[in-house]
């Protein structure tokens, strides 16, 4: 065998997997479809567009990516680092409802076992409070207040390096195993890739300290298949086969394997799984793709149109605030010069179907032009603007198939699928509309098409005590394959509620615990 393990994809469970396999002494490839930002390379802001987004049919290689489908519109990071790259560092542990709930309750006292997971997992990401509240996080006290929730903001815990303010510090978290760090200067600019090495990405911890061990990361390589060889089970290993994923014309390369990590993230490891049933993997359950869900997310940008505050400043998610048993309102920021969003937002208004939502705007231009005439002389948008980030822990779910013609499609099964317009968010929106003086957007297709759009997409993979109601078991291995994970937000069984990057890490924390150590190595 070439390899032990090779791992699909570099985000959170990708980076995990590579680190913790490299330590029990196997052979890890970690392949990743993205390129390898270093600090300097990341945009200055985001009009800088072909480093932000990631989009090949324009030859636009950059951290995020945008994929729009019927019922839903997902943002989600591309790069060595995954999501981490893009990602506003926010690690909160969800509420005790995540444990309890979904294809996975059953099959242990989650919340108990993964206690010491999210621990560990805290502390690989440097983890630590927001020491510095700005215009930004005060305007969220201001509107906590007026809800009677005073008291309940909370700074968030984020993944960056937050001491010795823009200077550089030996590795301060891995007993000098780890980078130099350089201290947080609140920029904003977290969401666009940190230029200042403050941020703490997955290269700079997992994926660093995994390429210590001999780990090798391939960039710039999109996998497209995985095929037993020999036994139909994959216990005697498999072919991974991959191809240039930013070259103009692109050449495959086929590798073996002992075993295989999938951690393209939802978008990445579902798609190739569909795909793979039909073909290479027909034993795969008939659930992937299923219980896909969001956070019940609300994303709506309010933008200041009087006063001189600087929303810019600050770190992209400085707080927290629990508005009720079930919702989280976070205030999310970009960096000054950052406004290339502005180009995709309309009004935020909600109705039930299009004319009248086309209705609404058109009379909003109409009886407020003095509030849009404002709003176009915004000369820095981020400097002026808060996105609101409205989070439930409530069930909803949509469904991943495949196409005729190879791609991924959403259907609506049985659950409620995920809404645009949840009243409470745009209760909250309206309020924060009021102590902003400023107006509410939205990306376009939330108003026109009524599409919410998330940031934290998860499921499709799940945990199930049987391949009846789960892609994977509770120790994350495929059903009805040999040495074959899944390690990313696809495992997600259950709505956290919150930002889920945390809980990817420590359930991956798990699964690797769970593997034996190098039979050579033991
Ligand atoms: C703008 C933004 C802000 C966010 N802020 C937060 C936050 O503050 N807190 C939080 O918890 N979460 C946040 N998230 C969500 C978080 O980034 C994701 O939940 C998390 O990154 C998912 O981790 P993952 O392990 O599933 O894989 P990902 O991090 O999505 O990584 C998967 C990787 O696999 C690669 N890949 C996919 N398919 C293939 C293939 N076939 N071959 C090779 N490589 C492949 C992809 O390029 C990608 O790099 C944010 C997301 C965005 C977009
Ligand atoms: S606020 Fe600026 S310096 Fe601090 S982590 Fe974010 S991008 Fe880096």
């Amino acid at each position: 065998m070439e390899y032990d393990y090779i791992i699909i994809g570099s985000g959170f469970g990708g980076s995990v997997s590579a680190l913790r396999l490299s330590e029990k002494g196997y052979k890890v490839l970690v392949i990743e479809k993205g390129k390898w930002y270093h600090s300097d390379d990341f945009p200055r802001t985001n009009w800088n567009v072909s480093r932000w987004l990631w989009l090949p049919s324009l030859r636009w290689f950059g951290i995020m990516k945008i994929t729009i489908f019927r019922h839903v519109g997902i943002v989600s990071g591309t790069g060595v680092g995954g999501g981490s790259l893009v990602y506003a560092n926010t690690l909160p542990i969800p509420k005790q409802a995540f444990f309890q709930t979904g294809s996975w309750a059953s099959l242990a006292n989650w919340e108990q076992e993964l206690a010491p997971y999210y621990q560990r997992a805290h502390q690989m990401l440097g983890a630590s409070p927001n020491p510095r509240f700005f215009d930004g996080e005060k305007a969220l006290e201001q509107l906590a207040s007026d809800i009677g929730k005073a008291g309940e903001v909370h700074p968030t815990h984020v993944a960056i390096y937050f001491d010795k303010y823009g200077k550089t510090q030996p590795d301060p978290y891995f007993g000098g195993k780890g980078p130099e760090r350089k201290g947080c200067i609140y920029c904003g600019a977290c969401m666009t890739g940190c230029r200042y090495n403050a941020k703490n990405t997955l290269d700079k911890n997992y994926l660093y300290l995994a390429q210590q061990l001999g780990a090798e990361i391939l960039a710039e390589k999109e996998v497209t298949d995985v095929r037993p060889v020999g036994a139909p089970d994959g216990s005697e290993g498999y072919e991974v086969t991959f191809r240039d994923a930013t070259r103009f014309f692109k050449t495959s390369t086929t590798m073996r394997t002992r075993g295989v990590v999938f951690a393209g993230g939802v978008l990445g490891t579902v798609s190739l799984l569909l795909k793979l049933k039909q073909s290479s993997l027909p034993r795969l359950s008939n659930m992937v793709g299923k219980q896909v869900r969001t956070n019940n997310e609300s994303l709506i940008a309010v933008t200041q149109l009087e006063g001189s505050a600087d929303q810019s400043q600050g770190i992209a998610i400085g707080a927290i605030l629990h508005t009720d048993e079930h919702s989280h309102l976070e205030l999310c920021r970009y960096g000054s010069g950052s406004g290339a969003w502005r180009l995709s937002f309309l009004p935020f208004v909600e109705g039930s179907n299009l004319v009248v939502r086309l209705f609404k705007i058109l009379a909003d231009v109409v009886l407020h032009p003095r509030q849009y005439w404002k709003y176009f002389r915004v000369k820095d948008w981020a400097k002026n603007s808060q996105v609101m980030l409205f989070m439930q822990t409530l069930n909803s779910t949509i469904t991943f198939r495949r196409t005729w013609w190879g791609s991924m499609r959403t259907a609506v099964v049985g659950d409620e699928k995920p809404t645009a317009f949840i009243p409470r968010a745009i209760e909250l929106a309206r309020k924060f509309e009021k102590i902003m003086h400023g107006k509410a957007f939205a990306f376009g297709l939330t108003p026109l098409m009524g599409i919410p759009g998330t940031a934290h997409i998860l499921g499709g993979a799940v945990m199930g005590d049987s391949p009846e109601t789960g892609v994977i078991d509770a120790q994350n291995r495929v059903y009805g394959y040999q040495n074959m994970l899944v390690c990313d937000g696809s495992m997600i069984s259950a709505n956290p509620g919150v930002n889920p990057a945390l809980s990817i890490t420590a359930i991956s924390e798990k699964a690797m615990d769970s593997l034996p150590q190098h039979p050579d190595k033991s």
